[in-house]
């Protein structure tokens, strides 16, 4: 029995959604204590909950303390299987955390499945659909891992109503280490912006104040299509294409927020990223540190990556990582970047 104390480090639901990814990949059981402690309002959240819920299904577990604002709870996985899933959190909770918390699992297990996820899909504080279907899907199939998402229904807080689809192949023998310094060439960089039930004037104001500061053309910036049944929200994105990766920055418009707003914070963002020759941002760098632990710990094989920050997110999530996996962090200082290197035990 692993135990994690769920105030370590961040103190988040990061430490939750790790532990339950990595508990079904390893068939080790644990028992999380303090969770959320780090956080205003401790304990387990709807979404929280339904992540518990989620991995309960996939992998058959016996669980205690599975409770909305539970603040300890124990864990005992069976065999992960594969199928047909449909999860709904139910609020506008993020349904793309439910998905980071499952996807591991699933590709541990001996067939394909398909999932059906409701609920948020572009919160602030969790990886937007677009960031997961741009970034981070094409680096987890250079990994050997396909994984194949679509978008049905758009999800904002606080209406949610959100729905994406998800196809996870099997790849537990497929899974091969790389090392990701460099971004390589820029290849094209453009924005969206998401603004359904929400004027157009918006959606246009805040694109042209980020292509004016970017130096960008009028063709590198897309107003999203609106449909009926989607909104009210608003999610200004920048996407920049490179040799060996794509990164995806998002911002979120909110009522008393001007849309010149939204578009410095996310200007200001982009910079940070285009000042570093790191290759990823701040978000890549906490979630390509499991699967990237995964691969190393199945070959037996060690790898690199590079970042720009490495915030204290990333910093929780190795730490965990380190208590299922036989795999040790370590991290060095170059210039303002970071190093980030994952290497398996040798025994
Ligand atoms: P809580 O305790 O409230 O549940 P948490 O620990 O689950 O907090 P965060 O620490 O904010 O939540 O982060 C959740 C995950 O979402 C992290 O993996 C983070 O990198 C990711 N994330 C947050 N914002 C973005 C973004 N704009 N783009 C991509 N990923 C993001």
């Amino acid at each position: 029995m692993i135990e994690i104390d769920g105030s370590v480090g961040e103190g988040g639901g990061q430490i939750l959604r790790t532990s339950l990814a990595l508990s079904m990949c390893t068939g080790q059981p644990f028992t999380l204590t303090r969770i959320r402690a780090g956080r205003a309002k401790p304990g387990l959240m709807r979404q929280h909950l339904t992540c518990v819920n989620a991995a309960t299904e996939v992998c058959g577990a016996e669980v205690q303390g599975a409770e909305l604002n539970s603040q300890a709870l124990t864990f005992s996985p069976g065999r992960v299987r594969a199928g047909n899933y449909h999860f709904n959190v139910g609020t506008a909770g993020s349904c793309t955390l439910v998905l980071q918390t499952v996807w591991p699992a699933l590709l541990m297990a001996d067939a394909q499945s398909h999932l059906k996820l409701g609920g948020g899909t572009h919160n602030p504080m969790a990886p937007p659909f677009h960031f997961l279907e741009r970034s981070f899907a094409p680096l987890m199939r250079k990994l050997g891992a396909k994984v194949e998402l679509s978008l049905r229904r758009l999800g904002f807080y606080p209406a949610g109503g959100g729905e994406i689809e998800v196809t996870i192949w099997p790849a537990a023998d497929k899974l091969q280490p790389f090392n990701l310094r460099e971004r390589g060439a820029r290849v094209e960089g453009y924005a969206d912006c998401l603004a359904p039930a929400v004027p157009r004037s918006v959606a246009r104001r805040e694109l042209e104040r980020l292509g004016g500061a970017l130096g960008w053309s009028d063709d590198q910036l897309r107003e999203a299509p609106v449909r009926q049944n989607e909104g009210p929200g608003n999610a200004l994105m920048v996407t920049l294409v490179y040799e060996h990766l794509t990164e995806v920055f998002t911002e979120f418009g909110e009522k008393g927020v001007s849309a010149e707003k939204v578009a410095y914070n996310l200007v200001r963002e982009v910079r940070a990223y285009q000042v570093s020759e790191a290759a990823l941002g701040p978000h890549l760098a906490d979630q390509w540190a499991l699967p990237l632990a995964l691969a190393a710990w199945k070959r037996q094989q060690a790898a690199t990556y590079t970042c720009t920050e490495l915030t204290q997110h990333a910093k929780t999530n190795f730490e965990v990582i380190e208590r299922f996996l036989p795999v040790k962090f370590s991290t060095g200082a170059s210039g303002s970047d970071w190093q980030v290197n994952v290497q398996p035990h040798v025994f």
